[in-house]
């Protein structure tokens, strides 16, 4: 039997589900832009992982040394991360499901993230005395600045956007 596009009926290879024209179609159908804060949506969940399971290895490996101040540090550190993920987890599966406020939602987390991370930054700054706040730190905040300027007004205006999320 040949196998075909469950679209179009087009012979493809078996472990494929639509060929290259319907595949194509369907991604368009799906979002357009949109696929590009959706990736962004899954990227920042994921390192909100990783910088979690960093911050912690860090903490627990010195936690004897650290002063009172540098736990403090740690610790609401972590809650950020851990708060911050359920909330990109969150959006995202609203994302996913295409909820009428999501846009809403969406432009409240990408405030939310470049709150929180100038207020982590900030904290690095009053509570570990000595450290200097320099590219690294400040990298992060600035890329994230520049995604809410283009994708704030974009779910403002985008009419894809009103009619994709209509749930
Ligand atoms: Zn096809």
């Amino acid at each position: 039997m040949e196998w075909g596009c469950t679209k179009c009926g087009v012979g493809i290879p078996q472990d494929r589900e639509f060929c290259d024209k319907c595949e194509e179609k369907h991604f368009r159908k799906i979002g357009g832009f949109l696929f590009l804060p959706l990736i962004g949506l899954v990227v920042t969940a994921a390192s909100y992982l990783f910088v979690m399971a960093d911050t912690f290895n860090v903490m627990t490996e010195n936690y004897s040394h650290l002063s009172a101040n540098a736990k403090i540090f740690f610790i609401s550190s972590l809650a950020i991360y851990i708060g911050e993920f359920l909330f990109a987890a969150t959006v995202l599966s609203f994302f996913l499901k295409k909820k009428k406020f999501l846009p809403k939602l969406f432009i409240f987390f990408m405030i939310s993230v470049v709150a929180i991370m100038s207020l982590n930054v900030y904290m690095l700054y009053i509570l570990i005395p000595g450290v200097k706040i320099g590219h690294h730190e400040l990298a992060p905040i600035f890329r994230n600045v520049i995604s809410a300027l283009i994708w704030i007004p974009y779910f403002i205006t985008s009419v894809r956007v009103k009619r994709t999320f209509i749930r």
